[in-house]
């Protein structure tokens, strides 16, 4: 029987099989995927196949491959990795101008470490109902600037639940990943969506707030509509490490537009002659703070070779 894993207690799995129901398997065996040193060989967002036992609970006995996953280095020297979740296929970034101010740096990279993980992302404004208008102004900036590359934008208030109707086209039948710096309205953008999540996210942040481990839990919550939000706690991007310029170029969709026109193949666009980002920049077709960003990354290469993930 075939299935997707929606929870993960770190001892069970929650799977919903193609019928339906929801079958609370363990793990057969000691298999391991190739490649990945993992604590946990199955994650929420896997589609494995499960074989039922007479007490009806299951065996997890095989997984399929894996589209893509997100993985949470550990703090420990044992260098394993923790999966937190498979097969994403989007993911919404909660960012607010205000109360907090998400920082362009921080939009980028996740929008960088996204495009490496060739992972569509939604960028949505949050806390539209306590705008100045400074603020609603720079947010016009911030909006335009995105939607010029290519990036949806929308805008929300999880308060007022202001544009949170016109988010659930966008979630109808996709895993979606939601991330976002705490305080940007998360766990209330949840609720506003998912009105039924209530219980469960109380369940999770008490659990937190008890010291209990919370590392090895996730869960997918399934929308009426169909799909699946992955709240997961302490997810704040992709991982992306080492990477050379011209990967780094690539993950900037409109330097990597640009580069097409340097001198240089191997051009890092910061000093090279008849270098095209560099002239676009000054023509205002490249935006400084997303170069500014490319630079930070581009900086953080050498670093990023001994950084945890997370
Ligand atoms: P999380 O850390 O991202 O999960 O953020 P929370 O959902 O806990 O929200 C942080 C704070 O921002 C709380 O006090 C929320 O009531 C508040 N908040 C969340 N969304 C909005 C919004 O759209 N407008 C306003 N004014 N406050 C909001
Ligand atoms: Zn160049």
């Amino acid at each position: 029987m075939k299935g997707l894993v929606i929870k993960n207690t770190g001892s069970w799995y929650s799977v919903k099989t193609d019928t339906g129901k929801v079958v609370e398997c363990k793990i057969k065996g000691n298999f391991r995927l190739k490649g990945i040193r993992s604590t946990n060989p199955v994650a929420v967002g896997d589609n494995v196949e499960i074989a039922l036992n007479s007490e009806g609970t299951a065996f997890i006995t095989h997984i399929e491959e894996r589209r893509n996953y997100i993985i949470r280095k550990s703090q420990n020297l044992s260098k394993q990795s923790h999966i937190l979740a498979a097969n994403v296929d989007e993911a919404f970034l909660i960012v607010t101008v205000n109360y907090p101010q998400t920082s362009t740096t921080f939009i980028d990279r996740f929008l960088a470490s996204a495009e490496a993980y060739s992972v569509p992302v939604v960028l949505v404004f949050n806390k539209c109902d306590i705008l100045s208008d400074d603020e609603r102004h720079y947010q016009q900036s911030m909006i335009h600037l995105y939607e010029t590359i290519g990036y949806e934008c929308r805008e929300v208030s999880a308060a007022t639940g202001e544009g949170v109707d016109g988010l659930h086209a966008l979630l109808k039948g996709k895993i979606t990943l939601l991330s976002g710096n705490s305080g940007v309205g998360k766990s209330t953008l949840i609720n506003k969506i998912l009105p039924e999540a209530n219980l469960r996210t109380a369940e999770i942040s008490d659990a937190h707030n008890t010291g209990m481990h919370t590392t090895t839990f996730s869960e997918m919550l399934e929308l009426p509509e169909g799909g699946y939000i992955i709240d997961t706690p302490g997810i704040k991007g992709f991982g992306t490490f080492n990477m050379e310029p011209e990967e780094l170029t690539s993950y900037f969709p409109e330097i990597f537009h640009f580069s097409k026109g340097c001198k240089f193949s191997n051009c890092t666009h910061t000093h090279e002659p008849g270098c095209a980002v560099l002239k676009a920049i000054d023509d205002h077709y490249i935006a400084q703070s997303r170069y500014q960003s490319y630079l930070n990354m581009l900086e953080d290469k050498d670093e990023n070779k001994y950084r945890e993930a997370y």
